[in-house]
């Protein structure tokens, strides 16, 4: 079979153009402010509040800082539970670790790979104090049945929404929803400061406690508030993501096209299904996941390894389950039995390579080496 000379990757990240670029690298070295909440990482706030067109935003040196500090900032009692879904990546469960508390599994949606409503609440105990819940691929949680039952029980809605950037609900940006949505701005994510990440927030309360946690807890030079951390962005990496910003437009523009492409050619591969995006909801454009059905005489590791051999490296995106790690096997939540639907996915779920300059000629030749590979088998 055809093969790739060179590997072809699931993703590629989106660059600057050079000489913008080392226009702003000149204006930081020249300012001699290289970090610190300088002006590019002002203004990369700023932009964002208006790209997202939500009323707060904070930046952070990685998503999973941000994460940290956004469940810390929500100061919920010590040793309580929050629950979360196995079907994500594994900074989500660790940051309710790092944080003291203890994670609860529950099972997610057959079509949206998101939480499951009902299955939050049955997992709510006295203990229970939040809900980190996952918009996977970019599909949207739940969000109205969520916001439901965290009111009935007084929790605390936090979002990883590191797939989920521009995610829009009936045009309204899905960051809306819950007290803070964490977006991931690693190399690997649609829009990329190299490293980075922000919280978005709905309460004006939260702002004071986000900026005490971000640098140690300084107020001013002599007060500290708090037990905060280094969660602070250099210049550097905002300048780069002022950049990259003008690009994700157009970027999606062009996933878009090979997404469409995927679906065409993929439509007729037996055992193969592509998600669909609800009604109403704008695609982020970060993955295209495929489930391999296994019931047309190969599994999903079939054609993983069928690809890989082609040069090609798709990702198991999710797998293993997070509830599976050595960190949480033994909590009861972790039970297969308990997880029905996310131990099926986690085993059909497979990520393509997506991403503009992959380009259309090359989705087409990975699509016929999907259909061989699932011929031969
Ligand atoms: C990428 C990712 C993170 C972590 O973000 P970093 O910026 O790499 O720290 C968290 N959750 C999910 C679901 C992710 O995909």
């Amino acid at each position: 079979m055809k093969k790739f000379q060179k590997p072809i990757y699931v993703t590629r990240p989106l660059v600057p153009d050079e000489d913008d670029l080392f226009k702003s690298f000149r204006q930081i070295l020249d300012s001699e402010w290289l970090t610190n909440m300088g002006d590019f990482h002002q203004l990369l706030e700023k932009e964002l509040r208006a790209y997202l067109n939500v009323p707060h935003v904070s930046i952070y040196n990685n998503g999973t800082i941000a994460l940290l500090i956004a469940i810390k900032a929500l100061n919920l009692p010590k040793g309580s539970e929050i629950i979360t879904t196995p079907f994500t990546f594994a900074a989500t469960p660790h940051v309710i670790s790092w944080n003291g508390m203890r994670p609860v599994f529950v099972d997610i949606e057959p079509d949206t790979y998101t939480i499951s409503p009902s299955a939050i609440e049955k997992a709510i105990t006295p203990r229970t104090s939040a809900i980190l819940a996952v918009h996977v691929y970019g599909f949207p949680c739940d969000v109205d049945a969520i916001e439901g039952i965290a009111r009935k029980h007084d929790l605390r809605v936090i979002y990883d929404g590191a797939h989920a950037f521009s995610t829009e609900i009936h045009g309204k940006s899905v960051c809306h929803w819950g007290d803070i949505t964490m977006l991931s701005f690693h190399a690997t994510k649609l829009f990329n400061t190299v490293e980075g990440g922000a919280l978005v927030y709905n309460n004006e309360y939260l702002e004071q406690q986000l900026r005490d946690l971000r640098n140690f807890g300084f107020r001013s030079e002599f007060q500290v508030e708090g037990v905060g951390i280094n969660g602070k962005m250099n210049e550097f990496q905002a300048a780069f993501g002022l950049q990259i910003l003008k690009k994700v437009k157009e970027e999606q523009r062009m996933r878009a096209e090979i997404y469409d492409l995927y679906c065409n050619e993929l439509a007729s591969v037996e055992g193969i299904k592509i998600p669909v995006f609800p009604e109403g909801v704008s695609n982020s454009f970060q993955y295209f996941p495929i489930m391999v059905e296994g019931n047309k005489g190969y599994s999903r590791d079939t054609l993983y390894n069928g690809l890989r051999e082609c040069n090609v490296f798709s990702r198991k995106y999710f797998y293993p389950l997070c509830s599976s790690y050595s960190a949480y096997s033994d909590l009861p939540s972790s039970s297969i039995d308990h997880l029905p639907v996310a131990t099926v996915v986690s085993k059909q779920a497979l990520c393509l390579p997506f991403y503009s300059k992959l380009g259309l000629k090359n989705v087409g030749d990975i699509c016929h080496m999907i259909r061989e590979i699932t011929k031969e088998n």
